[in-house]
Parts: structure tokens; sequence; C-alpha cells
């Protein structure tokens, strides 16, 4: 048999250590951040164009390259940072692998400008898919300055697969963050399309991280401090009320690399238990330090991950700071109504082994009180559970009729009239967080604050696709102030807001003044449930009907009926009723059940 084996030639070895290096804009905008920090500048700029499709331009007041090191800096394995593997265990530079510039440049048009500060002349060279096609002497200002233009311009495949402008963009202030948080003492520029994004002068971490995240946090955050033979932590975390529904707001920094850890990040989540509502994240910011031979780095290109000689230490004594940081400024339990809890009620299957039923007492509870406010509605209610007795055995079927009757809405007393009625239709609260319905041994069992949240997402999201909705001017305007990040997600949610009755002015540079909110909204507005809402929605930012459901639902949230609220009788009834009017009422949010059956057979079966 013949030879078949060949070396891959340099530039197609380069794109395929770049499938790994160079995933999308962001992944440049990193490596190239991270070059301009281990050449010790002070101050770094980052301009981007369309999202970094166009241009991704770096550029620092760093040590700057040698006309040779210029040419050799996109050598795959050229590095200046470590020299023996050995050095892997020494390592106190961002970079040490040398193939990001290789990689970049394989898939990229790139040129660099770089002068030392003692050099009177700098360097220029141009190199398109790893090939050096000029390099000249040239008049520039100390430091470096990178320009990676058409990103997989030759790399058809990996263009197409980038994401909208607004997803890439994301991803690039994520990058940019992490690293401007791990150098609070860096002064950091970055402007996409000529607009500034951020710009952060050298600070405290503190100072960085309100820069950063907003000027919200500036009394939120709760410093944590504690040093050990084996790791410093410093840094700080959110009070509870800061804790969001994602996970965005977590920074683990290492010897100031910012790196995902699941199980470090356990030790955070654990010391917060009980002072959080499950399902939601706290905010946090650490910066460990630890000695470069207790870990490894090099397990992954992108350097996100990191080994440990001794984990179990590390997690010990992050879990401990955060207790004694929490104890230290007095944040204690409170108990807290509106938590959601996890019970799910599974509804009941026939021939479902049946266990005995918790008898709960209301005390309160009148069995021959009648609802006097609302006669009418309830005869008129209670017509249709006599109608179906005989033949409906699930809550489906009661939903037909409950369609059917708000078709038939215009002469609904007239369907309803004709009826003979024997039964009642009775509410009564559960533990401030059920309905129970009882009709003619029928009962069924609402989640208050779920099928409230279902009878307002459909409304929100009607008036989303409807528009025009009715707004309510405030009487003194909301002036708020976003972040960069918050600025880029209420522009991209802003016409569903509009189309709910929000009504925005002076809505430029990260400023908005809200003017008018929903009539729906009145009460529930605050300026954090509108942050919240456009939290929730961040995920789902470019998919237009995903984003319009997460608006709803984020509305339907705040506005809801909460758990552990009193309700009237009419309140009960009403509730009832809009929710039977639902196209889905079965369901809130995640597929969470609103409502649940008791099977009237199963009862019968049970007392016999
Ligand atoms: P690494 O960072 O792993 O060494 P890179 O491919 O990112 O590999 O960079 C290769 C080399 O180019 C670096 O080791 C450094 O010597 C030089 N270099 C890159 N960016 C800069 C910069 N902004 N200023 C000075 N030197 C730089
Ligand atoms: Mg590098």
């Amino acid at each position: 048999m013949s030879d078949i084996i060949k070396l891959l030639p340099e530039h197609v070895a380069n794109q395929i250590a770049a499938g790994e290096v160079v995933q999308r804009p962001a992944s440049v905008v990193k490596e190239l951040l991270e070059n301009a920090i281990d050449a010790e500048a002070t101050c770094v700029k980052l301009f981007v164009k369309d999202a970094g499709k166009t241009l991704i331009q770096v550029t620092d007041n760093g040590k700057g390259m040698s006309p040779q090191d210029a040419r050799l800096c996109f050598e795959r394995h050229a590095t200046s940072k470590i020299t023996s593997s050995d050095d892997l265990f020494r390592i106190h530079t961002k970079g040490f692998r040398g193939e990001a510039l290789a990689s970049i440049a394989s898939v990229a048009q790139v040129e660099v400008k770089t002068r030392p500060g003692n050099d009177e002349l700098g360097t220029h060279v141009s190199i398109e898919a790893s090939k050096v096609i000029n390099q000249t002497p040239t008049q520039c200002a100390e430091g470096t300055g990178f320009f990676v233009k058409n990103l997989f311009y030759n790399v058809p495949a990996r263009r197409y697969f980038l994401k909208s402008d607004t997803i890439e963009l994301r991803h690039m202030m994520d990058e940019f963050q992490r690293v401007a948080l791990a150098h609070p003492d860096i002064e950091f520029h970055f402007s996409h399309n000529g607009n500034e994004v951020y710009q952060v002068p050298a600070a405290s971490i503190r100072q960085r991280i309100v820069h950063i995240l907003g000027s919200k946090y500036s009394d939120k955050l709760v410093p944590v401090e504690e040093s050990t033979n084996i790791v410093t932590v410093n840094g700080f975390i959110g009070k509870p009320e800061t804790a969001k529904k994602t996970r965005g707001e977590q920074f683990l920094f290492i010897n100031q690399r910012f790196v995902k850890n699941t199980y470090l990040n356990h030790a955070v989540s654990t010391a917060f238990q009980s002072l959080i509502p499950s399902g939601t994240f706290p905010l946090y910011l650490l910066y460990l330090e630890i000695a470069p031979d207790q870990i490894d780095i090099n397990i992954h290109p992108t350097k996100t991950e990191i080994k440990f000689q001794d984990e179990r230490s590390v997690y010990a004594i992050i879990h401990a700071a955060i207790k004694r940081a929490l104890g230290k400024f007095n944040i204690v339990p409170s108990l807290d109504f509106d938590q959601e809890t996890s019970i799910h009620i599974e509804p009941m299957r026939s021939g479902a082994e049946l266990t005995p039923p918790q008898v709960h007492v209301n005390t309160s509870f009148n069995p021959f009180e009648k609802s006097s406010t609302n006669n009418e509605r309830s005869h008129a209610l209670r017509g249709w559970f006599d109608r179906k007795s005989a033949d409906v055995s699930g809550w489906q079927e009661l939903m037909t009729v409950a369609t059917e009757i708000e078709r038939k809405q215009t002469n609904r007393e007239a369907l309803f009239s004709e009826e003979q009625h024997d039964g009642e239709l009775s509410f009564m609260q559960h533990a401030r967080k059920y309905v129970i319905c009882s009709a003619n041994g029928r009962v069924l069992v609402l989640h208050q604050q779920r099928a409230h949240q279902r009878v307002l997402f459909e409304r929100f999201i009607h008036a989303i696709n409807s528009g025009g909705s009715a707004s309510q001017q405030l009487l003194f305007p909301d002036s708020m102030e976003f972040n960069a990040l918050q600025w880029m997600q209420f522009n991209a949610c802003r016409e569903e807001l509009e189309s709910l009755g929000f009504q925005f002015e002076n809505a430029n540079k990260q400023r908005v003044s809200v003017m008018a909110i929903p009539t729906d909204y009145h009460g529930s507005y605050s300026s954090e449930s509108l942050l919240e809402l456009l939290q929730d929605t961040q995920s789902v930012l470019e998919y237009s009907a995903e984003r319009k459901a997460s608006i709803a639902w984020s509305m339907a949230r705040s506005n809801a009926i909460k758990t552990g609220q009193m309700l009237t009788q009419p309140e009960m009834e009403n509730l009832f009723q809009q929710l039977m009017r639902c196209s889905e009422p079965y369901a809130a949010q995640h597929q969470s059940p609103t409502m649940f059956q008791l099977d009237p057979q199963q009862l019968e079966t049970y007392f016999q």
C-alpha cells in the first residue's frame, strides 16, 4: 500500500486550532484584550464594527513589539510568555499557548501596528489567511494596535453560523465585562459602530463593579475577605435582594482570570441558602489568589476551566467566607410569602392508590355563606356544572363548556335561564394559596398565583400582538439609567413595550424617562420590575415570538395575585371565570399546572 499520511499545511493546522480558540467575534475580543493586559498596558481601547463581523480593533499603550516579534507573533506556538513545560505551573500571564494570533490570522485579515517605547519607528504588518502580505516601518503611538477585519471571510460556514448582531454584541460585552472586572486598575474603553458602550477609568474593585454592572449596586455589595495559606478570597457578594432568576451576574476570578466552575459556584449558592428564593441566583464577584503551582489552567484552549490540587479546601474556604460576610453584615433570613414553592400536584389517575388526605381547617369558613354580591354570575356559572354533570369526566370538558359560554356570551343569560339549577357553586380559599371551587360534588383546585399569571399572560400577549393598548401617564416621569447591557436589552424590547402601553422619552445615551405605563400595570410598575423584565428576556432577545412571550410572562408575574394573598369571594369567582376563558388555562409558564380536579368517583370510593 502506498503512503497516505501527510503533514497538514501550516494554514490548515492553524484553521483547525482556530476552531477551538476563535468561535465567534467575542473570542477575538477576549484574546486581544488579554494580550494587551499581558503587555502591561494601563489603557486598552476596543472598537468594534457590525458586532465584530467587519472590524475588531484593540489598541493598547503596552510595551509593544520589535519588528521581528511583530511578524513572529502570528506563528503557531510563538509566545514570549513561557519557555519550558515547567513554566506551565508558574503562569502569571493570561496567555501562554502562543496560538491565539496564529488562529485569528488564519480566519481573518489582520493588521498590527506596534512600537516599543524606546523605538522611534514602529512596525506595520498585514497578514491574510496566515500569509504575511506586507511589513513596513511606520509612525505610530507607543504600544500595539490589532485590527481584525472580516472575520471568517475564508470560512463561509463559520460566518454563516454567526448569530444576529445583537447576540454577537452581547457575547462581546460578556467577554469585555469579565476582563474589565478582573483588572480594575486598567482603564478600558469599548465602542460599537461609533457609539460608546463602556468607558471605565482605573479604579478600585468596588468602583469598577459599579461602573460595569450599574450604580444600583453601589449600596448592595457586601465585602468578602478571607486569607488562608491555601487561597486568599476577596471581592463582593450582593445582598439577598439582588438575587436574579438568571446566572448572569456571577463572577469567579482566579489569579485575575475569569473561570467557570460549577463546584465552587455551589459553595456560594449553598451559603446563600434560605436567604434567597429557590430558583434565584446570588450576585457575586470573587477574586481568588492561589499559588500557580496549585492549579492547572492548561485544560482547554479558552482557559476558562481550571483544575485545583485541593478543590475541597477551596470550596470550604469560599463557603465559610461567604457565610461570615453575610453574618457580619446582619443579613438574616426573612419570611417571604411571595416565594414560589415547587410543589406540583399531579392530577389523579384512575387506579392510582389513594392516600388519606391531609385535613386543614379554615376556621373562618362558613359553609352556609353564599356569595351575596355576585349572585347573578354565580347563578350563571352554576349552569354549566349542571348541564354537564352527568357526562363530564375531566376538566378538559369543563373548559370546552366555558369556551362555549364565551362564544355565546351575548345571550349568556338566556343560555342559563333555560336550565334548572339545584347545584351550589362555592369558592373557598385554602392556605392563602389555592382556590377550591366546588359544584355538584366536583372539586376543582386552582393555584391562585399561577392561575392569575395565566390570565394576565393571555391579556398581555394579546396587547403586544394587537398594539394600541391603553396607557396611564405617570405623574412624575420615572428617569432610569441603564448599564450597557440593559440598554441593549431595552432597545430590543422597546417596540413590544410600546405596544403594551409604555411611553418613553429621551431614550438616548442609556437614559430613559418612562412617561406612561400600561393601564393594566398600574400598582405593580417600578423601575426594578422593568429591569427584571429586561433581564428575563435577555436569552430570547432575537426571537420575536419568544421575546414577546417572555415580556408577557414577566409582566404577568409581577402583576399577578401572589401566594399568601387573601381573596374575597367575588375575587375568587372572578379568577375562576377569567381562567376558564383563557385559550390554554391548564398551565402557567414552563407548563406548571394551574389547576387540579378532585375526581368525585375517587372521593366516593375512599369513603365507602
Ligand atoms: P500568547 O498570548 O499565548 O503568548 P498570542 O498568540 O496571543 O499567544 O500572542 C503571541 C505573542 O505576541 C505574545 O506572547 C506576545 O509576545 C505578543 N503579543 C501579542 N499581543 C501583544 C500586545 N498587545 N502587545 C505586545 N505584545 C503582544
Ligand atoms: Mg494571547
